[in-house]
């Protein structure tokens, strides 16, 4: 099971053209050095990604999409990093035995066989005269054999059936009480899954990680139960269905977010199976990453009620936070998903997530309804809020129909109402005043960073003297940079890109940098002049970076005028100008 090296990775690489890869997937025309193609990855019109043979990487020059062959695979295909080498291995015909490779040799490698074994009891459990009152409740609510299987639903029984079935399957009991699959008693162990009908959890490489179980004969306890945390399961890093949703989100283009796994179930019934649920009302950052993953256009249908309002706003939030805005599908009367679609039918489901809502459409839709319009007071109070919710979308469209909007419903005259918007963004440009001075350290590191990727010198001189980068992303990717120099003595941005594998930010980070309009050639003394500079970036700046970011992460006004404060004593106290 030897895992596969980083030495096997490159070579792979070097074997291939970039530009025969690409061009099995978009038209390549070449023009001087390079080729030339419209990008897939933002909506393009002209050709603007760049191919060049030379660097065997592309680049967009419109949505800065950087990478090498692999990096294009897994963008363009949604793969993993291990799954585009396979597939670039595979043009090649090198068999590089993923299956073996890609399986790490894990301490939880049992826990995963445990849960395994446990979800084909629980499935089989349902096929047997045990399941036959489960299987009726569950054809009573539509769900065939067909979805039973999709799905891998099945049947904890009562007692300890489980623990016993696993025991005698050599399986240690130590891992049972871990996973949460049995607890230990007075005497005796028993299941936590008591006659529940069950629906595996899966992580989002499709391993069981853990179960949801439902009650189905009506009694008086808890309706859903959860697998406990465990080594192996945090519900906070699963999604229900991510693991099998990439096709159908290819094919929609899109991904829909849903609460429970009912909802899921019940619309890919009816051919939606673009869906995934958080099964709960909020997400986390690892769960709004893996969203973002999944697809740029991101549906948000939670229920209709006052919980799922709540909760279609912090997942909102959460994924605003990484730059994603999504829309809204807003369902009436209350209604969830899975009711909504008894109700009205799918075919006008299907219209309501066609006709989505903007995020800030939604938004104002429900802050409206906390506001009396004939009450000068609330008017106030209401395009104040609309406001803050302007300033985190940063989009001059949105703006102005928002301000369109915002007259017509208000009354209030749109010159005021940009006045407002201007007013607000003040403390902001009070702190990008000193902006020009920051900029001097950027053009510093950037231009180290740029040479760095061409010359070996500069990467040798700019380890000598322990050159200190501000800005923490392009740190990370100097030191990789000087890691990769280190083990195998020479520089070469496609080799660079397969050694960073996923690591999209410091990609993305390289991309800027290899797309800075800068002379094939670097003087020395620039370079010294530079390293100088950056090693006596001052502490003060340091401080008022760390501030900057304070303010921009800040959620409230409050906090902002609290920090933007700081800014300001913090520039009187010490003398930071040039
Ligand atoms: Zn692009």
């Amino acid at each position: 099971m030897a895992r596969i090296s980083n030495e096997q990775i490159l070579e792979i690489r070097n074997s291939v053209n970039i530009v025969d890869i690409i061009s099995e997937y978009i038209p390549l025309v070449q023009k001087g050095k390079n080729f030339f193609g419209i990008c897939p990855f933002h909506d393009d019109h002209n050709p603007s990604m760049s191919v060049s043979p030379e660097k065997q990487i592309y680049t967009c020059f419109v949505c800065g999409a950087t990478g090498n062959v692999f990096s294009f695979i897994m963008d363009y295909e949604k793969v993993s990093f291990l799954e585009a080498v396979k597939k670039v291995a595979d043009k090649l015909n090198i068999d590089l035995k993923i299956d073996n490779f890609q399986k790490p040799v894990s301490q939880y490698d049992n826990y995963y066989d445990v849960l395994n074994m446990t979800n084909k009891f629980y499935q089989n459990n349902l096929q047997t005269k045990n399941g036959v009152s489960a299987k009726k409740y569950l054809q009573d609510r539509d769900i065939n054999e067909e979805i039973i299987k999709e799905f891998g639903i099945g049947l904890s029984l009562s007692g300890n059936s489980a623990y016993k079935f696993l025991v005698e399957n050599k399986f240690k009991v130590k891992d049972l009480v871990e996973l949460g699959i049995c607890n230990q008693g007075d005497n005796d162990y028993h299941d936590v899954f008591n006659n529940r009908i069950t629906f595996p959890l899966y992580d989002p490489f499709g391993k069981v990680v853990g179960f949801s179980g439902r009650i189905y004969k009506g009694e008086d306890t808890s309706k859903y139960i959860n697998s406990k945390e465990s080594p192996i399961f945090h519900k906070g890093l699963v999604l229900y269905n991510y693991h099998r949703v990439k096709e159908d989100v290819q094919k929609e283009g899109s991904l829909i977010v849903v609460e429970g796994f009912m909802d899921v179930i019940a619309l890919s019934k009816d051919g939606i199976k673009n869906v995934v649920a958080t099964m709960g009302t909020a997400i986390t950052k690892e769960q709004a990453k893996l969203i973002k993953k999944a697809s740029p256009n991101i549906y948000l249908m939670f229920d209709g009620d006052v919980a799922g309002e709540k909760a279609t706003l912090n997942c909102s939030e959460e994924l605003m936070k990484i730059g994603l805005i999504p829309k809204i599908i807003l369902l009436e009367e209350k209604l969830d998903p899975d009711d909504y679609l008894k109700k009205y039918g799918v075919a006008k489901l299907k219209e309501k997530i066609k006709n989505a809502l903007s995020f800030l459409d939604y938004k104002m839709i429900i802050m409206k309804k906390d506001y009396n319009f004939q009450n000068s007071n609330d008017i106030s109070e209401y395009i104040n809020k609309v406001i803050v919710e302007l300033d985190k979308i940063d989009d001059k469209i949105v703006t102005d129909y928002t301000i369109n909007k915002l007259s017509d419903d208000t009354k209030v005259s749109k010159e005021i109402i940009k006045d407002l918007i201007k007013k607000r963004n003040k403390p902001l440009i009070i702190i990008k005043e000193k902006e020009p001075m920051i900029n001097k350290y950027q053009k510093a590191y950037e231009t180290l960073l740029y040479y760095m990727l061409k010359y070996v010198e500069v990467i040798r001189a700019f380890d000598e003297n322990n050159v200190f980068v501000p800005a923490p992303n392009y740190r990370y990717l100097a030191c990789e940079i000087l890691s990769f120099y280190n083990k195998y003595k020479t520089i070469d941005i496609a080799d660079l890109i397969a050694y960073l594998e996923d690591k999209s930010e410091l990609i993305s980070a390289l991309g800027k940098i290899n797309n800075l309009d800068l002379p094939e050639t670097y003087i020395k003394e620039e370079i010294d002049d530079y390293i100088k500079l950056l090693n006596e970036y001052p502490v003060e700046i340091m401080e008022k970076k760390k501030l900057e970011k304070a303010y921009q992460d800040a959620l409230t006004d409050e906090e902002k005028i609290k920090i933007a404060n700081q800014l300001l004593e913090l520039k009187k106290g010490v003398n930071i100008d040039d």
